[in-house]
């Protein structure tokens, strides 16, 4: 054992402790004390060179969204390495991401004046609250659109209403909800899932450098003088919520709040817990590979397309966005005359996705799509890999960036913020990680993408 792993060791059984102790205060039952005492929770990699292996290891275990050749890599506990051994995987420790000490300082404004956790992330009452002062600072340049209510709000069970914000220099019937606008339109979409904590701190940094630029950056005046930026900066608050609940623990939840089905485990483990992955709820290709029936499961889709309030009510502000620019058959291309562009934030493989992600088939629009994706990483300068999700990782459905452009032929991407091999990895790293590598390489990508909303397959 290194020394640096023998303090990490030491600090994951504070955390161990700690956890166990928060979870018996807020959950005063012996299951919340006996998960909890499953900490820390361990990055497992494991090998599965076939379809068969790959499709059990899936099945039945928390995938991560990360892959190396046919090294796949679990989250679970020594017990889930030793269920794993038994069934005949390959299996080693990867990583023990029991949650390390906060970050100290912050090259970021404004961690005193909202509330965080975890080191320096804002909260999604945080993030709410900084669209309403964006907002309110900045009012020719920034519009918050409430377009709908969480599981949890839609059941009075408190929940949040699901906020998005508008920026560019506003003229008469800009940000209305409405297809039919003069300006194209460029979509952020953060923190779908609730643990990829960097995602929805690219989201607020991107609001930031948009509304504090617009006079004194000319790039970000003329993209706000000619273009709609739209943010989402946090599209699952009440699966925020339930992470941030643990405190400097933040718990490993994915999915949503809806606990209609299920026994599944509270306070949620890593790979046992309520909620609908809502990004395998989206219509387009609702209930295909890479999602599962199972209520506990990771990639639990739900009970029918869009069940989730949150996906019905994206899907319905995404309508309101965008025309349908591409035809009814899976082979039809949006024209060279298509606006808009999406991205969805994720963590933390390295890679940045484009459709088609249920099938090695190429979109229509693939060569488009490509090219955008590769021109992104080239000015970002993360390195990060692009391609199709069942070529580079795994295969999903029902996925937001396939239904945006399935649906509506919006030119859609999904970035894994990832670093492997460094400090930063995970998806909870020091909040440092966000000013220091994340938000940097992405300000420039989001610019690429946000300057071809125009015209992103010309
Ligand atoms: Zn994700």
């Amino acid at each position: 054992m290194t020394r640096s792993r023998l303090m990490r060791a030491v600090i994951a059984l504070v955390a161990v402790v700690g956890m166990a102790v928060l979870a018996a205060t807020l959950v005063p039952d012996a299951t919340a004390v006996a998960s909890a005492k499953q900490a820390p929770v361990l990055v497992l990699r494991v090998h599965a060179p076939t379809a068969k292996a790959f499709k059990a290891l899936r099945k039945n275990y928390d995938l991560l969204e990360k892959r190396s050749g046919d090294d796949y890599f679990v989250l679970g506990d020594a017990a889930v390495q030793k269920s794993l051994k038994a069934k005949g995987y390959r299996v080693s420790v990867a990583d023990t991401l029991a949650p390390l000490s906060p970050a100290p300082t912050s090259t970021l404004r404004a961690a005193a004046t909202y509330a965080t956790f975890y080191g320096g992330y804002h909260t999604a009452a945080a993030q709410q609250q900084h669209l309403r002062d964006v907002a309110a600072t900045y009012p020719t340049l920034a519009t918050v659109v409430d377009y709908g209510d969480s599981w949890l709000k839609t059941k009075n069970r408190g929940g949040n209403d699901l906020l998005a914000i508008c920026i560019t220099k506003k003229n008469a019937g800009d940000c209305a909800l409405n297809p039919n606008v003069p300006k194209p339109r460029s979509v952020l979409y953060a923190a779908i899932h609730a643990r990829e904590l960097a995602t929805a701190e690219i989201a607020w940094n991107w609001i930031d450098y948009l509304t504090q630029g617009y006079g004194t950056n000319a790039a970000v005046t003329s993209l706000l003088d000619t273009t709609e930026l739209w943010v989402i900066p946090v599209a699952n608050p009440d699966g925020r919520q339930i992470v941030e609940s643990g405190g400097n623990s933040p718990y490993y939840q994915r999915k949503n709040a809806d606990d209609a089905r299920g026994n599944c485990r509270r306070p949620p483990t890593s790979s046992n817990q309520y909620g609908v992955d809502m990004n395998r709820n989206a219509t387009f290709h609702w209930g295909g590979v890479g999602s599962t029936n199972t209520a506990c499961a990771q990639e639990y889709r739900g009970t029918s397309a869009a069940s989730e309030p949150e996906t019905a009510a994206q899907q319905a502000l995404f309508n309101n966005l965008f025309k349908d620019q591409r035809g009814p058959n899976i082979t039809d291309a949006a024209p060279a005359t298509a606006t808009g562009t999406f991205i969805s934030y994720h963590s933390y493989a390295s890679l940045t996705l484009y459709p088609w992600g249920d099938t090695t088939n190429a979109a229509p629009n693939k060569t488009k799509l490509k090219a955008l994706a590769d021109r992104m990483v080239a000015a970002s300068g993360s390195g990060y890999t692009t391609g199709q999700g069942p070529s580079i990782l795994y295969g999903t459905s029902g996925t937001t960036d396939d239904d945006m452009y399935g649906r509506l032929g919006v030119a859609s991407f999904t970035t894994e913020l990832g670093a492997a091999n460094t400090s930063c990895d995970g998806f909870m790293p020091p909040y440092s990680c966000v000013g220091s590598r994340f938000w940097p390489q992405e300000q420039k990508a989001l610019m690429v993408l946000a300057q071809a909303a125009a015209g992103p397959y010309r």
